[in-house]
């Protein structure tokens, strides 16, 4: 395999450093979007813009098999002030790539010039940079402007950075990998008054705390306590003064779970237990229910296959098959709904090593030491996906 020259090693962590100091917020991805299409563009890929709004394919297609594999990125920021004290810091105050995703789209990014100028395969590569990952469904946005009946994909791949682990290991874990995020917010509305009587009101200060109680039972006696949920009220808000029985309350809810059904399940055993919690109290509840992302589940065979390539090209001390569940979510759950794939994640650094500190942080910083690594993952992947002369399976 072709592993980067120490020279395109170099150009790509200042391209990552660039689109680090250039950062931009979900949907609003458009110098970085360019900047990717001019690249792809450059080396010879079919380019496709405006998917999704900011997002980009590009398209690769040599040699006569009808194979195709994509293999996504995401490019978007977050509305966070920086404070990494690095050279490339942030330019726009209050929006800074906290999550790495200018880590992902360099590697591919590299990976995509290596594959272009080198790559020996047969069959169509399509490289996928998707706007808004966090919390915008991005991919959906994507999937809906007609991704995968524009550009079929056999299998698709994408790389997550992770803090906390060494830099460099790559990690695998078949079936359910990340969470679901769903949310509701209740609001119950009652017959409000005097503090002082309150058998003339039907107070919905009582009903909130008696639902935020029996919320908690959902989790602890109608889950399989084999599988992981989350049940959180975040927000409370009701009442303005200590003699004043209000009437409305309202509650803030965010569900997590990490298998289909189990998620289908909290969402009918919510809406049933806050019916019958404010009728039994003389209150009114309307629940909004907002889903978010899917439970991300990576195929079985996707991810051996994907696991092959990294013991293949990897000493084994760097490849890790035993990725525990995790319970954050990310929207390329909704692509593996459609087309079975992985979603792998690379150590950005533990303990005293630089890149440990957690995304989301705003001392968080993309480790560069793995745009080599993930980008050499990558071409092997598409190497070995659409090989010439493909191993029996
Ligand atoms: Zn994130
Ligand atoms: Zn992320």
């Amino acid at each position: 395999m072709e592993r980067l020259s120490d020279h395109a090693v170099q150009e790509f962590v200042a391209l990552r450093r660039d689109i680090h100091r250039h950062p931009e917020l979900a949907f609003d991805e458009h110098r970085t979007s360019a900047l990717v299409a001019d690249k792809l563009k450059g080396w010879g890929y079919a380019v496709t813009t405006g998917l999704g709004g900011t997002g980009v394919v590009g398209q690769l297609q040599r040699g006569s098999s009808a194979r195709t594999l994509g293999i996504r990125a995401d490019m978007d920021a977050l509305p966070i002030v920086e404070a990494t004290g690095a050279d490339w810091t942030s330019c726009h105050h209050g929006v800074m790539h906290a999550c790495g995703h200018d880590g992902h789209t360099a590697m591919l990014l590299a990976a995509a010039q290596q594959l272009a100028e080198h790559g020996n395969f047969d069959g169509t590569l399509n490289l996928i940079f998707q706007p808004a990952e966090e919390g915008g469904g991005g991919a959906l946005k994507m999937m809906e402007d007609g991704l995968f009946e524009r550009f079929p994909c056999d299998a698709i791949f994408a790389m997550h950075n992770m803090p906390g682990i060494a830099q460099g290991q790559l990690v695998f874990r078949s079936g359910p990998t990340m969470a679901s995020s769903d949310y509701a917010t209740v609001t119950l509305h009652g017959v409000g008054g005097h503090g002082a009587m309150p058998h003339k009101t039907t107070d919905v200060v009582v009903a909130a705390a008696s639902i935020v109680m029996a919320l908690q039972t959902i989790v602890s006696r109608n889950v399989d306590p084999l599988q992981p949920a989350v049940v959180t009220v975040g927000a409370i808000h009701a009442g303005q003064a200590n003699n004043v029985i209000p009437a409305a309350a309202q509650l803030e809810i965010s569900l997590r779970a990490l298998d289909p059904q189990v998620r289908r399940d909290m969402e009918q055993r919510i809406k049933t237990l806050v019916q019958r919690q404010a009728e039994s109290f003389g209150v009114r509840a309307d629940v909004q229910w907002r889903p978010g992302y899917a439970v991300l589940v990576n195929d079985a065979e996707q991810t051996a296959r994907a696991l092959a390539v990294a013991h293949q090209h990897f000493p084994a001390e760097q490849v890790n098959p035993t990725g525990v569940m995790l319970t954050g979510s990310e929207d390329f759950a909704f692509m593996l709904e459609r087309v079975p794939g992985c979603y792998l994640f690379i150590g950005n650094g533990a303990g005293q090593e630089p890149g440990a500190c957690m995304v989301h942080n705003p001392a968080y910083d993309f480790n560069d030491d793995n745009i080599a690594i993930g980008a050499a993952y990558w071409v092997a992947l598409a190497s070995d996906l659409l090989s010439p002369t493909p191993a029996p399976l």
